[in-house]
């Protein structure tokens, strides 16, 4: 398979006419103060643009969001139901004292009340975190208390077994609002009911006033690289999930909309919750975990037009087998996009194979709040790339000068360097909390410093090499993990591979792969072997891994990012850190 060609854009491959149809054109005229005016609200509250102004618009009976469950019938919320179910949550705060700019938290899994509650938290201006509901209670409390978290909204089943007898360590935890897991009502000592205080509460509610610059959200990171940030972000950010909805994932009014992440991350609350309601589409929601076919009928059943998900979903749907995507059909899918990780080339490759679309790679953080660099539908897929700048977004690769300390910004393409974006788009997070210092740090100028590291491309396509952290000083080269990663990946037996530097006398860090095979596959010395030399082929000497273990699996985090440092210090047979996002870890 050719990694390094394109895959050009053709008439038929973008069925509908698509938002951003030039690129260069809209780059230049663009500007968020034009942008911020097509919201009809001003941008000044999350709540108001995304359902307040369908409470009796066209919208009205449309489904906003369809909930799926294996165990019961899917349950559609209008776009009416919605603005009027978030103003009751709405009233029950307020008849709570719980003024503006106090802070609630969810502990859920992805069902409706999560929804209403986070909406109609930011109709009363209360700040909100919605928290993965297989959090354990350590890294709950841990969480709750940086927060200063006043109201929490859970289950009663995770409250007996996460909170309960742990509600001392959390002092700040004013109210406790509790949804029945069997649809009843509870009766827990020291908690309300939500299902009662719901019914009680007033459909009429007036937005408590918000400006662009109040708080909105708390986002925690994916503690990919360590103990996880908390990003603060505001309701001006709504723009950028306008903007970016519109560009980078080409949402138009009709269409079926899937976003696979869990609102416990950021993806699943900008690009889960309210870019999708900001164009007015219907969402489907999914309350079950990843399986290769329950997902594929999602994608047929639900005829779901534009998917977003994650690398790791899409390999695993590869490692599932060609056989069983054969026996679904996708005729009304049309655009397909993935973040959180690098793409391999080979991923790209298999959605134009298999689902009959490139996927469309694109690159944020938890504190851009939003896309920032896209594989748009306005220019053709570099595989491997993680597409431009959006409109309104500038970009760069800086290096620290070595004597002046200073930032230098780097014109010359094809150079290495950390990606660097220039400040002014609208979700930019406001703070990390508790930490001023590291948020500043985050600075230089009007720059802000990403941490990770990448090339750009003469045609402006960026590249990703590597986060900082993870990368690797062998015999004077400077190797990301990435790009070690995806040459193992293209061999047929490879489903996922995760590369660390091991201290290595000689060449400060030596190459070392960890790799899950593909089924139909066993792990034997004969393949090690053989996946050595097919590395050595692909990447030269110098980059190639030296050596090669097995794994049945990688160490993800929850979002699904492979933990390279665990990777690491199990090697290495050091300390883990902090493991309350990895997946199967931590959780009670
Ligand atoms: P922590 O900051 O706690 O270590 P994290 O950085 O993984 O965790 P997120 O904000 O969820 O937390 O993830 C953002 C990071 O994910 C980016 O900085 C980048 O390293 C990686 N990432 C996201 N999308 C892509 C992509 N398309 N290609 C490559 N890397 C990506
Ligand atoms: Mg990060």
């Amino acid at each position: 398979m050719n990694t390094l060609s394109v895959i050009h854009k053709t008439a038929a491959d973008l069925r509908v006419e698509p938002n951003l149809l030039d690129y260069e054109k809209t780059r230049k005229t663009f500007t968020w103060e034009a942008a911020r005016t097509e919201l009809p609200g001003g941008g000044l509250n999350i709540a108001w643009e995304t359902v307040e102004r369908h409470t009796t618009g066209a919208l009205r009976d449309k489904t906003a969001f369809r909930f799926l469950s294996a165990t019961a019938p899917p349950r559609d919320l209008s776009y009416g139901d919605l603005s009027r179910l978030t103003n009751r949550f709405a009233n029950v705060l307020r008849k709570l004292g719980v003024a503006k700019g106090e802070r609630l938290f969810i502990l859920a899994g992805r069902i409706p009340e999560l929804y209403i509650a986070m909406l109609g938290s930011l109709k009363n201006g209360t700040v909100v975190s919605p928290l993965f509901s297989a959090f354990g209670p350590e890294p709950i409390a841990t969480r709750v208390n940086l927060g200063q978290c006043k109201v929490l909204v859970t289950t009663d089943f995770l409250y007996l077994r996460k909170i309960e007898k742990w509600r001392e360590t959390m002092p700040s935890l004013k109210h406790v609002l509790l949804i029945a897991e069997d649809d009843g009502q509870t009766n827990i000592p020291g908690t309300l009911d939500f299902a009662s205080l719901m019914a009680d509460a007033s459909e009429a509610f007036e937005i408590e006033p918000t400006t662009a610059e109040d708080m909105a959200l708390l986002h925690f990171t994916s503690g990919t690289t360590g103990m996880p940030k908390g990003a603060i972000h505001v309701h001006g950010a709504v723009v950028t999930h306008y903007v970016t909805g519109k560009y980078a994932l080409d949402l138009h009014a009709d269409d079926i909309y899937w976003c696979t992440a869990d609102p416990g991350w950021v993806t699943g609350t900008s690009y889960g919750i309210i870019a999708p309601l900001l164009h007015g589409v219907t969402s489907i929601i999914d309350c079950e975990e990843f399986d290769a076919e329950r997902w594929y009928r999602i994608l047929q059943d639900e005829k779901v037009s534009v998917w977003y998900t994650a690398p790791t979903a899409i390999r695993m749907l590869m490692k599932a087998g060609a056989e069983t995507t054969k026996q679904y059909s996708f005729p009304q899918l049309r655009f397909v996009a993935s973040v959180g990780e690098p793409l391999n080339p080979e991923a790209v490759w298999w959605g134009k194979q298999v689902l009959g679309l490139p996927i469309h790679d694109n690159w944020w953080q938890t504190e851009t709040g939003g896309i920032m660099i896209a594989n748009t539908p306005a220019f053709d897929i570099k595989p491997g790339s993680m597409g431009r700048p959006l409109p309104g977004v500038e970009a760069c690769i800086v290096r620290r000068n070595e004597t002046t300390g200073e930032i230098e910004v780097i014109e010359e393409p094809n150079t290495d360097g950390e990606l660097a974006l220039r400040r002014g788009w609208p979700s930019i997070f406001r703070g990390y909390l508790n930490n001023e210092e590291r948020y500043r740090k985050c600075f230089v100028d009007e720059l802000y410093l990403t941490g990770d590291l990448a090339r750009r491309d003469a045609d402006g396509y960026f590249w990703f090499i590597g986060r900082a952290d993870d990368i690797i000083k062998s015999a004077g080269h400077l190797i990301g993990p990435f790009e070690v990663e995806s040459a193992l990946m293209e061999h047929p037996a490879v489903a996922e591979a995760g590369v660390i530097g091991k201290p290595d006398p000689m060449i400060g860090e030596m190459v070392k792969a960890f790799v899950s095979l593909n089924k139909g596959y066993t792990e034997s010395e004969a393949l090690r072997r053989e996946l050595l030399g097919h590395a050595r082929k692909r990447l030269g000497a110098a980059v190639a891994p030296k050596e090669i273990a097995f794994l049945s699996s990688l160490p993800r985090t929850r979002s699904g990012k492979i933990m390279r440092r665990l990777l690491k210090a199990r090697e290495l047979g050091l300390p883990e850190g902090d493991t309350s996002t990895l997946e199967g870890g931590a959780s009670a």
